[in-house]
């Protein structure tokens, strides 16, 4: 894969993350890694009776900043995020965009009211950020033992394996994903 992918902190506090995750998916996926977009959560997204952000208009302006087809980008948020008819999702992804974000809100032991763990912050957040990616790839949700796995909670995130199964990962490396 030669895609070319922005990962963009949507808050300050999630920048120190989206450099290492940056650093991490390159090497792991052979991203070429770009710098150069900034953006911010959209008012408009905001949903006050929540304190939650529609993860859908986030994506649509994000798509508004990418140059060709071929550029992927992973936004990365503090804040909590859901979609119609969900509470709250982890992580969104629009596979035609080509465009994800991963909220960091409910992967923080912190929010469970357990004590801080960076490291298992930093699990969750690539395996949210891998089953994103996948589906920016042209992967779908997978009943196997795989990131692809579709999970509810964050004890089915943390169960779920790290990497792609033989089968999605067969499809991954098929040449020409970025056509639709
Ligand atoms: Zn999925
Ligand atoms: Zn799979």
């Amino acid at each position: 894969m030669y895609e070319k992918l922005y990962v963009v902190p949507l808050d300050e506090s999630c920048r120190h993350y989206a450099e290492w995750l940056g650093q991490v998916l390159s090497k792991k996926m052979g991203f070429r890694l770009q710098t150069g977009i900034v953006s911010r959560l959209p008012d408009e997204a905001y949903n006050a009776a929540s304190n939650q952000y529609y993860a859908v208009p986030i994506l649509a302006k994000l798509e508004l900043l990418k140059g060709s087809e071929e550029e992927i980008i992973l936004a990365i948020t503090d804040e909590d995020l859901y979609i119609p008819n969900q509470n709250f999702v982890f992580s969104q992804a629009n596979s035609v965009g080509r465009t994800a974000i991963v909220s960091m809100f409910r992967l923080k032991p912190e929010f469970y009211g357990l004590p801080e763990d960076d490291e298992l912050h930093k699990a969750r957040l690539l395996g949210a950020a891998l089953h994103e990616l996948g589906h920016l790839l042209g992967l779908r949700n997978c009943s196997n033992e795989c990131v692809m796995r579709s999970i509810g909670n964050v004890h089915e995130l943390d169960r779920r394996a790290e990497g792609y199964c033989p089968s999605c990962l067969l499809n991954l490396t098929l040449p020409t994903k970025v056509k639709i």
